[in-house]
């Protein structure tokens, strides 16, 4: 008797930093500690110019 059928878990979310949308944790990119839906707004996120503003 051994159950073949894995358990139903409920998967972990995650919140796009990018745009706050919520996504599962196994579909989502963490970049530097900070969890995307995707790649995409991982790369945009990342993109950004932070710090480099001028006065
Ligand atoms: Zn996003």
């Amino acid at each position: 008797r051994e159950p073949h059928a894995p358990p139903q878990l409920a998967e972990p979310m995650i919140r796009c930093t990018e745009c706050g949308v919520h996504a599962p944790k196994s579909d989502s990119v963490v970049v530097a500690g900070q969890p995307f839906c995707s790649a995409a707004h991982a790369q945009r996120h990342g993109a950004r110019p932070t710090g480099r503003d001028a006065r």
